[in-house]
């Protein structure tokens, strides 16, 4: 397949289009940005990384019935996607207390929630990703009441399957973020991508809390080794997904 322009490019991917207009080329970069891009850097390998994961965990998910925009990949840094228009919203899951949670609440890190958490943020690097209520994602018209009922059930379905695949890697999903996307007939997909950049995962049977993180806050809290980390989740999920078929 013939590849055509760039239509746009972001902090960890750039997208083409081709030659159907229902089909996007998605190109992932070794580009690594934190903190709303304050701090930039690059993770060697990490586009391959990321396409690769993402990849099999979209292919998971389809088989477990969640529609998501993945087709295929045709090289491993590349993913072709289904055209889908972004709602402008990071849905974000927690099953343990981290990050923003721990900063913005006083709970303490690492304190496991009685149930998943599914919170709305406003995608919009300008004012830095705000926090939503639903009133406010209501009246920014960001999405409609039944949009926010379906992404909040397919969060937590997707959360249910992933937290499994996580743990059949001997890695627990404390939080992660997800974006939706609607296709030419307004059909909900998951898009985006899921990967060591979007969850955070910590490696289950270490204890010490800086050798157990196997995701991005590597590099945001430059904990070193961050391209071994993401090879090392690689090879989990590869492992777990050669176990299962
Ligand atoms: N996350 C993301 N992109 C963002 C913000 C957050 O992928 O722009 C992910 C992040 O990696 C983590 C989860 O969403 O797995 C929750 O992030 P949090 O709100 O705690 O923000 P952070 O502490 O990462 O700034």
């Amino acid at each position: 397949m013939s590849v055509y322009s760039k239509l746009y490019e972001g902090k960890a991917k750039i997208l083409y289009a081709t030659d159907d207009p229902e089909i996007l080329l998605a190109d992932f970069k070794d580009d690594a940005t934190a903190f709303n891009a304050q701090k930039r850097g690059s993770i060697l390998g990490k586009g391959r990384i990321n396409c690769s994961i993402s990849s099999q965990l979209f292919q998971q998910l389809e088989a477990s019935g969640i529609k998501t925009h993945y087709i295929d990949s045709p090289s491993p840094n590349q993913m072709r996607v289904k055209a889908v228009k972004i709602l402008p919203l990071e849905v974000v899951i927690r099953n343990i207390a981290a990050g923003s949670l721990c900063q913005q609440t006083g709970i303490e890190l690492g304190t496991v929630l009685k149930q998943p958490l599914v919170e709305f943020y406003y995608k919009n690097d300008q004012l830095g990703d705000p926090l939503l209520t639903s009133d406010r994602l209501l009246l920014m018209e960001l999405a409609t009441v039944e949009q926010v009922n379906a992404i909040t059930h397919l969060a937590l379905q997707i959360n249910d399957f992933l937290k499994v695949f996580w743990q059949r890697c001997g890695i627990t999903l404390v939080d992660f973020k997800l974006e939706f996307g609607l296709d030419s007939q307004q059909q909900l997909l998951l898009a985006d991508e899921i990967s060591p950049d979007t969850c955070r995962l910590w490696n289950t049977t270490e204890t010490d809390p800086n050798r157990r993180v196997l995701d991005k806050d590597r590099f945001r809290r430059d904990l070193g080794n961050v391209e071994d980390a993401y090879q090392e989740v690689l090879q989990r999920v590869l492992q777990a997904v050669e176990i299962k078929s």
